[in-house]
């Protein structure tokens, strides 16, 4: 029987020692695993959206999934400078109902 892949490349792998893409939050700065921040994109109305599977297209920024991170994004002027924007960015106003959800430490 063949194996795709070798058995300790998958443990590797699992353990978190293959290759895992570091993000930086465009809040506090903290560099963390790309899974465990949340994707930010531009939708074609120039809001702010939550990328809930991290694949929309189009530049994205990540910011942790807390609620102090989330709201400096809007004071600020954090979104701006993530997506190199002239104008002022907001996040989609459904993001009041994302930020309810977001932890809280
Ligand atoms: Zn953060």
């Amino acid at each position: 029987m063949k194996r795709p892949w070798p058995l300790k490349a998958a443990q590797a792998m699992s353990k978190g020692k293959g290759h895992v893409p570091i993000r930086t939050c465009i809040s506090c700065g903290t560099k963390k695993p790309k899974k465990e921040l949340i994707r930010l994109v531009l939708d074609e109305e120039g809001f702010v959206v939550r990328d809930e599977k991290g694949s929309m297209p189009g530049r994205g920024a990540y910011v942790c999934p807390k609620k102090e991170c989330w709201e400096q994004l809007d004071k600020k002027k954090r979104l701006n400078k993530a997506f190199r924007a002239k104008r002022t960015l907001r996040l989609h106003p459904f993001s009041a109902e994302w930020k309810r959800d977001l932890a809280r430490d």
